[in-house]
């Protein structure tokens, strides 16, 4: 597989380069230079995930890899399923929240933490990241025991909920974890910071392991496959996906699944009131505005990082811009689909909702309507709650770990505490 950085065409990696890199020249994404479609839908379609994932991440990875490591790869990242879940009448909830910490983030985090330990055979690294919520756990988990690679995750003191919180600090091993005093900015900064400073970035190595990451995006096409699989046969060709998005990652993956020639109708970008793309599509003017906090808050984003690679999609020739409609969902709205959804025996927390809201505005009657579940609604307990008036009970992941004590670190703001934490806990590398 060759990738370009779509700021600078000249800049040409390998998958595992780009996988290793994560950002290009001048902070550039990394795109596939060609996207070919596979044979045999149908055929893929009959197989169950694990074998049909493999094929989908052979295709695109092409001879780089030995076929027997991504077949490795990918049943060591995905051992959990992905049901599709009837909700009413034509509309569908694909579940994407049954993985160790119950969002769909693990598909992605997994596959990348699989996939990065084998490249780099052997050499140590060190991930950096800050975390609001999700992905920390994620990438906490997916890591958490891989030889030669240390993770140290920031957040923000007493900013994330404590069930959140107690999903990555009690993990302990290679899992490092810091509170800091500031707010999620503060946190961010430090990264920054810690990859501007040769010192910490060239002496340990540094990741960022973060959403942007390609091999993310391609663990993530094959749960569309996995959607479809699982329609009935007659209604294949009549779904239109309703993605919740935030960064854009999830939607991107869902436009390569239909380049590959998945029999994908049409997309809805569902957003919270952070509406950048949903007014782009309808005025094509790209104007972001400052980020407001919302109950969905994982898709509090103003600035999608991935959307350049849509861009491409389209630009390219790959996808044609008139199958994606936007849809805005504001917070009574989110509201109004969370119980609506109940009083159809169908319990979810507000990020599928927002997506739930988009089909029940757009889906017209000859068609199948897929949301996706991103998250289960125990990890945003309190306001599920809140909203539906019942209690949630905690699957057993969150159970285990509420009990546990947190093993996090705790450090003010300032840059240098950081780093003498760092040398300190990693040793040199
Ligand atoms: C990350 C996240 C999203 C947004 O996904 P993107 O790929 O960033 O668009 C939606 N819902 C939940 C629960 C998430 O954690």
């Amino acid at each position: 597989m060759q990738l370009e950085n779509l700021k600078d065409a000249t800049d040409k990696v390998s998958f595992s380069q780009a996988v290793k890199k994560g950002l290009g020249k001048h902070q550039g994404l990394y795109f596939p230079t060609d996207l070919q479609p596979m044979s045999n839908i149908d055929g893929l379609l009959d197989m169950p995930l694990i074998e049909r994932s493999q094929q989908i991440l052979k295709h695109l990875i092409g001879d780089e890899l030995a076929p027997d490591l991504v077949d490795e790869l990918i049943s060591q990242a995905f051992n959990f399923d992905a049901p599709l879940v009837n909700v009413t009448g034509n509309i569908f909830s694909l579940e994407l929240f049954h993985g160790p910490t119950l969002a769909f983030k693990d598909f992605g985090g997994r596959f990348m933490a699989q996939t990065l330990s084998n490249i780099s055979k052997g050499q140590p690294i060190t991930i950096l990241t800050a975390t609001s919520g999700d992905t920390g756990a994620a990438v906490a988990h997916a890591f958490h025991g891989i030889e030669n690679i240390d993770v140290v995750i920031l957040f923000p003191k007493g900013k994330i909920s404590p069930l959140q919180e107690k999903l990555f600090t009690t993990l302990g091993g290679n899992i490092h974890t810091v509170a800091i005093e500031g707010d999620f900015d503060a946190c961010q900064q430090l990264v920054k910071t810690a990859f501007d400073d040769p010192d910490v970035r060239d002496g340990l190595h540094l990741n960022s392991a973060n959403s942007i990451n390609i091999s993310r995006l391609l663990a993530q096409v094959c749960y569309y496959f996995e959607a479809i699989s699982q329609l009935p046969k007659d209604k294949r060709t009549q779904a239109v996906f309703a993605v919740p998005s935030g960064n854009f990652g999830n939607l991107t993956a869902g436009i390569i699944a239909k380049t590959l020639g998945l029999p994908i109708k049409r997309f809805i970008a569902a957003t919270n009131a952070n509406d950048t793309v949903p007014r782009y599509l309808v005025n094509g003017k790209w104007d972001p505005k400052p980020t407001v906090p919302t109950i969905s808050n994982a898709m509090d984003v103003s600035q999608p990082n991935n959307w350049p690679r849509i861009e491409a999609l389209v630009e390219k020739g790959y996808f044609d811009k008139a199958l994606l409609t936007g849809e805005s969902v504001d917070e009574d709205y989110t509201q109004v689909a969370m119980k609506q959804l109940q009083a159809l025996g169908y319990i979810t927390e507000p990020h599928a909702a927002i997506a739930y809201r988009a089909l029940s505005r757009q889906l017209h009657d000859d068609e199948v309507g897929i949301f996706l579940g991103t998250a289960h609604p125990a990890k945003f307990r309190e306001t599920v709650e809140n909203v539906l008036g019942q209690p949630i009970a905690l699957p057993q992941a969150l159970v285990d770990c509420a009990s546990k004590a947190s093993l996090a670190g705790q450090l003010g703001p300032q840059y240098d505490d950081l780093k003498a934490y760092m040398f300190e806990t990693l040793g040199n590398k």
